[in-house]
Protein backbone atom coordinates (compact mmCIF):
# COMPACT_ATOMS: atom_id res chain seq x y z
CA UNK A 1 0.00 0.00 0.00
CA UNK A 2 1.05 3.57 -0.98
CA UNK A 3 2.52 5.89 2.19
CA UNK A 4 1.85 9.06 1.73
CA UNK A 5 4.25 12.01 3.38
CA UNK A 6 1.96 14.37 4.97
CA UNK A 7 2.32 13.96 8.40
CA UNK A 8 2.27 16.83 10.78
CA UNK A 9 4.21 16.71 13.78
CA UNK A 10 4.56 18.69 17.02
CA UNK A 11 6.68 21.85 16.59
CA UNK A 12 5.08 22.57 13.15
CA UNK A 13 3.83 25.72 11.96
CA UNK A 14 -0.18 25.81 11.06
CA UNK A 15 0.98 26.42 7.59
CA UNK A 16 2.32 23.30 7.39
CA UNK A 17 -1.11 21.73 8.19
CA UNK A 18 -3.12 20.87 5.24
CA UNK A 19 -6.95 22.23 5.27
CA UNK A 20 -9.75 21.64 6.39
CA UNK A 21 -7.64 21.16 9.93
CA UNK A 22 -9.65 21.26 13.63
CA UNK A 23 -7.35 23.70 15.88
CA UNK A 24 -7.48 23.87 19.22
CA UNK A 25 -6.08 27.48 20.74
CA UNK A 26 -4.11 25.92 23.51
CA UNK A 27 -3.88 29.12 26.07
CA UNK A 28 -7.56 29.39 25.53
CA UNK A 29 -8.97 26.07 26.35
CA UNK A 30 -6.42 26.17 29.18
CA UNK A 31 -8.03 29.03 30.80
CA UNK A 32 -11.49 27.73 30.10
CA UNK A 33 -10.84 24.97 31.77
CA UNK A 34 -9.06 26.69 35.00
CA UNK A 35 -12.04 29.15 34.96
CA UNK A 36 -14.24 26.13 35.00
CA UNK A 37 -12.84 24.64 37.83
CA UNK A 38 -12.03 28.05 39.74
CA UNK A 39 -15.83 28.69 39.75
CA UNK A 40 -16.98 25.35 40.35
CA UNK A 41 -15.00 23.16 42.67
CA UNK A 42 -14.78 26.02 46.00
CA UNK A 43 -18.68 25.08 45.70
CA UNK A 44 -17.81 21.05 46.89
CA UNK A 45 -19.56 20.00 44.05
CA UNK A 46 -18.16 17.18 41.97
CA UNK A 47 -17.06 18.33 38.32
CA UNK A 48 -18.01 15.20 36.03
CA UNK A 49 -17.29 16.77 32.44
CA UNK A 50 -18.96 15.24 29.37
CA UNK A 51 -16.62 13.99 26.92
CA UNK A 52 -19.82 13.53 24.13
CA UNK A 53 -17.79 16.96 23.34
CA UNK A 54 -13.94 16.58 23.01
CA UNK A 55 -14.73 12.24 22.34
CA UNK A 56 -10.80 12.57 23.26
CA UNK A 57 -9.10 10.22 26.07
CA UNK A 58 -6.17 13.11 26.17
CA UNK A 59 -8.25 15.38 27.20
CA UNK A 60 -10.23 13.13 29.72
CA UNK A 61 -7.16 12.79 31.17
CA UNK A 62 -6.09 16.85 31.37
CA UNK A 63 -9.37 17.48 32.99
CA UNK A 64 -9.07 14.62 35.57
CA UNK A 65 -5.23 16.15 36.59
CA UNK A 66 -6.98 19.46 37.82
CA UNK A 67 -9.71 18.43 39.38
CA UNK A 68 -12.57 16.12 37.58
CA UNK A 69 -14.58 13.32 39.28
CA UNK A 70 -14.84 10.31 36.21
CA UNK A 71 -16.18 11.62 33.43
CA UNK A 72 -19.79 11.25 31.72
CA UNK A 73 -19.98 9.48 27.95
CA UNK A 74 -23.21 10.17 26.01
CA UNK A 75 -22.90 6.52 24.78
CA UNK A 76 -22.17 2.76 25.45
CA UNK A 77 -19.90 2.98 22.21
CA UNK A 78 -18.25 6.23 23.76
CA UNK A 79 -17.69 4.60 26.93
CA UNK A 80 -16.10 1.49 25.35
CA UNK A 81 -13.54 3.22 23.35
CA UNK A 82 -12.38 5.95 26.06
CA UNK A 83 -12.28 2.82 28.71
CA UNK A 84 -10.16 1.10 26.82
CA UNK A 85 -7.47 4.01 26.31
CA UNK A 86 -7.39 4.29 29.94
CA UNK A 87 -10.57 6.41 30.89
CA UNK A 88 -12.28 5.44 34.32
CA UNK A 89 -14.94 6.30 36.16
CA UNK A 90 -17.81 6.94 33.42
CA UNK A 91 -21.18 7.52 33.15
CA UNK A 92 -23.21 6.79 30.37
CA UNK A 93 -25.93 9.73 30.28
CA UNK A 94 -28.09 8.00 27.89
CA UNK A 95 -30.13 5.32 29.03
CA UNK A 96 -29.19 1.73 27.63
CA UNK A 97 -32.12 -0.18 25.34
CA UNK A 98 -32.32 -3.30 23.56
CA UNK A 99 -30.80 -6.56 23.63
CA UNK A 100 -27.58 -6.04 21.66
CA UNK A 101 -26.70 -2.89 23.49
CA UNK A 102 -27.16 -4.79 27.26
CA UNK A 103 -25.08 -7.59 25.58
CA UNK A 104 -22.35 -4.95 24.82
CA UNK A 105 -22.57 -3.30 28.46
CA UNK A 106 -22.34 -6.32 30.12
CA UNK A 107 -18.65 -6.79 28.24
CA UNK A 108 -17.85 -3.67 29.20
CA UNK A 109 -18.62 -3.48 32.59
CA UNK A 110 -16.88 -7.23 32.91
CA UNK A 111 -13.70 -5.20 31.32
CA UNK A 112 -13.96 -1.57 33.20
CA UNK A 113 -15.75 -1.65 36.92
CA UNK A 114 -16.02 1.41 37.52
CA UNK A 115 -18.77 2.07 34.95
CA UNK A 116 -22.66 4.06 36.27
CA UNK A 117 -25.71 3.47 34.13
CA UNK A 118 -28.88 5.45 34.13
CA UNK A 119 -32.12 3.70 33.07
CA UNK A 120 -35.79 5.14 32.79
CA UNK A 121 -37.80 2.33 32.06
CA UNK A 122 -38.45 -0.71 34.64
CA UNK A 123 -38.49 -3.37 31.71
CA UNK A 124 -35.13 -1.79 30.10
CA UNK A 125 -33.35 -2.20 33.63
CA UNK A 126 -34.50 -5.72 34.30
CA UNK A 127 -33.29 -6.73 30.98
CA UNK A 128 -29.77 -5.38 31.82
CA UNK A 129 -29.88 -7.46 35.44
CA UNK A 130 -31.21 -10.19 33.92
CA UNK A 131 -28.26 -10.22 31.53
CA UNK A 132 -25.58 -9.42 34.45
CA UNK A 133 -26.92 -12.64 36.10
CA UNK A 134 -26.77 -14.62 32.90
CA UNK A 135 -23.16 -13.44 32.88
CA UNK A 136 -22.33 -14.87 36.06
CA UNK A 137 -21.90 -11.41 38.44
CA UNK A 138 -22.06 -11.65 41.95
CA UNK A 139 -25.25 -9.28 43.05
CA UNK A 140 -24.18 -6.59 44.86
CA UNK A 141 -27.03 -5.58 47.59
CA UNK A 142 -24.06 -5.53 50.51
CA UNK A 143 -23.40 -7.75 52.87
CA UNK A 144 -26.30 -9.55 53.71
CA UNK A 145 -28.93 -8.46 50.72
CA UNK A 146 -28.93 -10.54 47.62
CA UNK A 147 -26.02 -13.04 48.53
CA UNK A 148 -23.79 -9.90 47.69
CA UNK A 149 -20.32 -9.82 48.88
CA UNK A 150 -20.71 -6.27 49.45
CA UNK A 151 -18.38 -3.77 50.56
CA UNK A 152 -15.65 -2.55 48.06
CA UNK A 153 -15.91 -6.06 46.31
CA UNK A 154 -19.77 -5.16 45.43
CA UNK A 155 -20.35 -6.27 42.08
CA UNK A 156 -23.60 -4.34 41.36
CA UNK A 157 -23.17 -1.88 38.62
CA UNK A 158 -24.16 1.31 39.96
CA UNK A 159 -27.15 2.74 38.55
CA UNK A 160 -28.91 6.26 38.48
CA UNK A 161 -32.84 7.12 37.91
CA UNK A 162 -32.48 9.45 35.14
CA UNK A 163 -35.74 12.07 35.76
CA UNK A 164 -37.52 14.54 33.19
CA UNK A 165 -36.59 17.84 34.87
CA UNK A 166 -38.47 19.06 31.79
CA UNK A 167 -36.45 18.72 28.70
CA UNK A 168 -38.83 15.88 27.83
CA UNK A 169 -36.04 13.85 26.09
CA UNK A 170 -35.73 10.89 28.56
CA UNK A 171 -36.57 10.41 32.10
CA UNK A 172 -39.40 9.23 34.60
CA UNK A 173 -41.64 12.20 35.68
CA UNK A 174 -40.83 13.43 39.17
CA UNK A 175 -42.43 11.93 42.43
CA UNK A 176 -44.68 8.60 41.78
CA UNK A 177 -43.03 7.67 38.84
CA UNK A 178 -40.00 8.18 39.76
CA UNK A 179 -40.17 6.19 43.40
CA UNK A 180 -41.86 3.96 41.79
CA UNK A 181 -38.90 2.89 39.54
CA UNK A 182 -36.53 3.90 42.23
CA UNK A 183 -38.45 0.98 44.05
CA UNK A 184 -37.97 -1.35 41.30
CA UNK A 185 -33.91 -1.27 40.70
CA UNK A 186 -33.49 -1.23 44.66
CA UNK A 187 -35.05 -4.79 44.05
CA UNK A 188 -32.80 -5.80 41.23
CA UNK A 189 -29.96 -7.88 41.87
CA UNK A 190 -27.37 -6.46 39.81
CA UNK A 191 -28.34 -3.39 39.64
CA UNK A 192 -27.43 -0.65 43.11
CA UNK A 193 -29.31 2.45 42.77
CA UNK A 194 -26.64 5.04 43.78
CA UNK A 195 -28.77 8.42 42.71
CA UNK A 196 -30.45 10.29 39.92
CA UNK A 197 -29.71 12.41 36.70
CA UNK A 198 -31.77 15.21 35.65
CA UNK A 199 -30.19 16.69 32.84
CA UNK A 200 -31.86 20.58 32.30
CA UNK A 201 -31.19 20.27 28.43
CA UNK A 202 -33.57 22.95 27.63
CA UNK A 203 -32.10 25.10 29.43
CA UNK A 204 -28.27 25.38 28.37
CA UNK A 205 -29.15 27.92 25.61
CA UNK A 206 -31.72 30.14 26.69
CA UNK A 207 -30.91 33.58 26.56
CA UNK A 208 -30.16 35.76 29.60
CA UNK A 209 -28.51 34.86 32.46
CA UNK A 210 -31.55 36.03 35.45
CA UNK A 211 -33.71 33.97 33.19
CA UNK A 212 -31.39 30.91 32.71
CA UNK A 213 -30.85 30.74 36.67
CA UNK A 214 -34.62 30.61 37.30
CA UNK A 215 -35.36 27.92 34.83
CA UNK A 216 -32.65 25.80 35.76
CA UNK A 217 -33.45 26.37 39.57
CA UNK A 218 -36.60 25.20 38.92
CA UNK A 219 -35.48 22.01 36.93
CA UNK A 220 -33.07 21.92 39.99
CA UNK A 221 -35.90 21.96 42.37
CA UNK A 222 -37.73 19.11 40.69
CA UNK A 223 -34.72 16.51 40.92
CA UNK A 224 -33.61 17.49 44.43
CA UNK A 225 -37.41 16.81 45.51
CA UNK A 226 -37.52 13.33 43.76
CA UNK A 227 -34.16 12.54 45.45
CA UNK A 228 -35.23 13.48 48.96
CA UNK A 229 -38.21 11.31 48.23
CA UNK A 230 -36.13 8.51 47.57
CA UNK A 231 -34.31 8.76 50.61
CA UNK A 232 -37.44 9.15 52.77
CA UNK A 233 -38.19 5.53 51.08
CA UNK A 234 -35.26 4.30 52.13
CA UNK A 235 -32.38 4.58 49.53
CA UNK A 236 -29.15 5.67 49.38
CA UNK A 237 -29.37 8.79 46.88
CA UNK A 238 -25.80 9.91 46.95
CA UNK A 239 -25.08 10.96 43.41
CA UNK A 240 -27.71 14.02 42.26
CA UNK A 241 -25.88 14.50 38.90
CA UNK A 242 -27.01 17.72 36.16
CA UNK A 243 -25.95 20.85 34.50
CA UNK A 244 -24.53 21.79 31.15
CA UNK A 245 -22.24 24.45 30.34
CA UNK A 246 -25.20 27.20 30.57
CA UNK A 247 -26.04 26.45 34.03
CA UNK A 248 -23.32 24.09 35.84
CA UNK A 249 -22.91 27.19 38.17
CA UNK A 250 -26.47 27.71 38.94
CA UNK A 251 -26.46 24.11 39.71
CA UNK A 252 -23.84 24.24 41.49
CA UNK A 253 -25.23 26.47 43.67
CA UNK A 254 -28.27 24.82 44.70
CA UNK A 255 -28.07 22.67 47.82
CA UNK A 256 -28.20 19.07 47.31
CA UNK A 257 -27.10 19.10 43.63
CA UNK A 258 -23.52 16.52 44.08
CA UNK A 259 -22.31 17.04 40.20
CA UNK A 260 -22.01 19.12 37.39
CA UNK A 261 -21.69 17.47 33.79
CA UNK A 262 -20.43 20.15 31.24
CA UNK A 263 -19.15 19.48 28.17
CA UNK A 264 -19.10 22.61 25.60
CA UNK A 265 -16.97 25.06 27.83
CA UNK A 266 -14.04 23.39 26.82
CA UNK A 267 -13.82 25.09 23.21
CA UNK A 268 -17.18 26.41 23.24
CA UNK A 269 -19.17 27.96 19.60
CA UNK A 270 -21.48 30.36 18.60
CA UNK A 271 -24.83 28.99 19.99
CA UNK A 272 -23.30 29.17 23.49
CA UNK A 273 -21.64 32.47 22.98
CA UNK A 274 -24.92 33.75 21.80
CA UNK A 275 -26.85 32.67 24.58
CA UNK A 276 -24.13 33.17 27.77
CA UNK A 277 -22.08 35.33 26.24
CA UNK A 278 -17.85 34.54 26.84
CA UNK A 279 -17.42 36.58 29.92
CA UNK A 280 -16.28 32.68 31.17
CA UNK A 281 -15.41 31.13 28.16
CA UNK A 282 -14.39 31.53 24.65
CA UNK A 283 -13.70 30.28 21.24
CA UNK A 284 -10.75 28.18 21.54
CA UNK A 285 -11.15 25.92 18.33
CA UNK A 286 -11.60 26.64 14.73
CA UNK A 287 -11.47 25.13 11.30
CA UNK A 288 -8.75 26.27 9.52
CA UNK A 289 -9.81 26.22 5.83
CA UNK A 290 -8.37 27.30 2.62
CA UNK A 291 -9.73 29.86 -0.40
CA UNK A 292 -10.00 27.79 -3.47
CA UNK A 293 -12.18 29.75 -5.61
CA UNK A 294 -12.71 32.93 -6.27
CA UNK A 295 -15.94 33.61 -7.46
CA UNK A 296 -16.75 37.13 -8.29
CA UNK A 297 -16.72 40.29 -6.58
CA UNK A 298 -16.20 39.94 -2.61
CA UNK A 299 -17.25 36.72 -3.17
CA UNK A 300 -15.16 33.17 -2.67
CA UNK A 301 -15.63 29.36 -2.31
CA UNK A 302 -13.56 28.33 0.90
CA UNK A 303 -13.38 24.47 1.40
CA UNK A 304 -15.02 23.60 4.39
CA UNK A 305 -19.02 22.51 3.72
CA UNK A 306 -21.22 20.34 5.71
CA UNK A 307 -18.54 17.48 5.86
CA UNK A 308 -16.46 20.38 7.82
CA UNK A 309 -19.15 22.44 9.68
CA UNK A 310 -22.23 21.49 11.46
CA UNK A 311 -25.33 23.96 10.37
CA UNK A 312 -27.94 22.58 12.96
CA UNK A 313 -27.37 25.69 15.25
CA UNK A 314 -27.12 27.76 12.63
CA UNK A 315 -23.71 28.78 10.29
CA UNK A 316 -20.65 28.63 11.93
CA UNK A 317 -18.75 32.34 11.59
CA UNK A 318 -14.79 33.99 10.46
CA UNK A 319 -12.86 34.03 13.62
CA UNK A 320 -11.92 37.81 11.74
CA UNK A 321 -15.72 39.41 11.84
CA UNK A 322 -17.08 40.61 8.75
CA UNK A 323 -17.33 37.54 6.66
CA UNK A 324 -20.53 35.68 5.86
CA UNK A 325 -20.62 32.23 5.57
CA UNK A 326 -22.86 29.86 3.47
CA UNK A 327 -22.77 26.14 2.95
CA UNK A 328 -22.03 25.29 -0.76
CA UNK A 329 -22.91 21.54 -0.41
CA UNK A 330 -20.71 18.75 1.70
CA UNK A 331 -17.16 20.11 0.71
CA UNK A 332 -17.59 23.57 -0.34
CA UNK A 333 -18.76 26.73 1.31
CA UNK A 334 -18.65 30.69 0.58
CA UNK A 335 -17.91 33.78 2.15
CA UNK A 336 -18.88 37.22 0.90
CA UNK A 337 -18.10 40.08 2.74
CA UNK A 338 -19.47 44.22 2.25
CA UNK A 339 -17.88 46.37 -0.54
CA UNK A 340 -16.79 49.07 2.17
CA UNK A 341 -14.52 46.31 4.20
CA UNK A 342 -13.00 45.49 0.70
CA UNK A 343 -9.00 46.36 1.47
CA UNK A 344 -9.64 44.56 5.26
CA UNK A 345 -11.02 41.60 4.20
CA UNK A 346 -10.45 41.08 1.02
CA UNK A 347 -9.49 37.18 0.55
CA UNK A 348 -7.83 35.43 -2.55
CA UNK A 349 -7.05 32.21 -3.73
CA UNK A 350 -5.02 30.14 -1.37
CA UNK A 351 -5.89 32.88 1.41
CA UNK A 352 -6.36 30.33 4.60
CA UNK A 353 -9.36 31.30 7.11
CA UNK A 354 -10.26 29.94 10.70
CA UNK A 355 -13.82 29.00 11.27
CA UNK A 356 -15.96 29.12 14.56
CA UNK A 357 -18.59 26.41 14.92
CA UNK A 358 -22.00 27.07 15.63
CA UNK A 359 -22.28 23.47 17.57
CA UNK A 360 -19.14 22.30 18.98
CA UNK A 361 -20.09 18.62 19.66
CA UNK A 362 -21.33 17.45 16.54
CA UNK A 363 -19.08 19.29 14.24
CA UNK A 364 -15.67 17.62 16.37
CA UNK A 365 -17.57 14.13 15.65
CA UNK A 366 -16.59 15.28 11.90
CA UNK A 367 -12.49 15.41 11.92
CA UNK A 368 -10.40 12.49 13.01
CA UNK A 369 -7.70 15.28 14.47
CA UNK A 370 -7.49 18.11 16.69
CA UNK A 371 -3.88 20.02 16.19
CA UNK A 372 -3.20 22.18 19.83
CA UNK A 373 -1.26 24.88 19.05
CA UNK A 374 0.12 27.68 20.49
CA UNK A 375 0.89 31.01 19.43
CA UNK A 376 0.85 29.25 15.91
CA UNK A 377 2.79 26.32 16.68
CA UNK A 378 1.47 23.15 17.02
CA UNK A 379 2.45 21.78 20.34
CA UNK A 380 0.13 18.77 21.07
CA UNK A 381 -1.78 16.41 18.46
CA UNK A 382 -4.82 14.31 19.64
CA UNK A 383 -7.25 11.93 18.42
CA UNK A 384 -10.98 11.78 18.59
CA UNK A 385 -10.68 8.43 20.01
CA UNK A 386 -14.45 8.07 19.80
CA UNK A 387 -15.42 9.78 16.48
CA UNK A 388 -18.53 7.82 14.93
CA UNK A 389 -18.81 6.64 18.11
CA UNK A 390 -22.69 6.80 17.82
CA UNK A 391 -24.25 3.75 19.25
N1 LIG B 1 -25.24 16.13 30.33
C1 LIG B 1 -26.02 15.59 29.39
C2 LIG B 1 -26.90 14.46 29.76
C3 LIG B 1 -26.00 16.09 28.08
O1 LIG B 1 -26.79 15.54 27.15
C4 LIG B 1 -25.14 17.18 27.77
C5 LIG B 1 -25.13 17.78 26.42
O2 LIG B 1 -25.96 17.58 25.60
C6 LIG B 1 -24.31 17.68 28.78
C7 LIG B 1 -24.40 17.15 30.05
C8 LIG B 1 -23.26 18.73 28.52
O3 LIG B 1 -23.72 19.90 28.05
P1 LIG B 1 -22.82 21.02 27.39
O4 LIG B 1 -22.04 20.43 26.25
O5 LIG B 1 -23.84 21.93 26.93
O6 LIG B 1 -21.92 21.54 28.43
MN1 LIG C 1 -24.35 19.80 21.98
Amino acid sequence: MATYCYAPQVGDPLSALDTPSMLVDLSQMESNIATLMDTLLPSGVLVRPHLKTTKCAALAARLAAVGATGACVAKLSEAEVLCAKGCDDLLITCVIVGAVKVQRLVELVRRHRRVRIVVDDAGAASAIDAALGRAGFLAGKGADGGGGRGGDDDAALLTLVDVDVGLHRTGVQPGAEARKLARHVAGLQYLRLIGVQGYEGHVQHVHGAEARSAMCRASMALLTRTADELRADGHAIDVVTAGGTGTAEVCAAVAGVTEVQPGSFLFMDTDYRNAIGEAKYKSSLTILSTVLSAQGPRTVTIDAGLKSLTTDSGLAETKIKGYMYGVLGDEHGSLTWEEEEEERLRLKVGDRVEMVPSHIDPTINLHDVYYAHRDGVVEEIWTVDARGKVQ
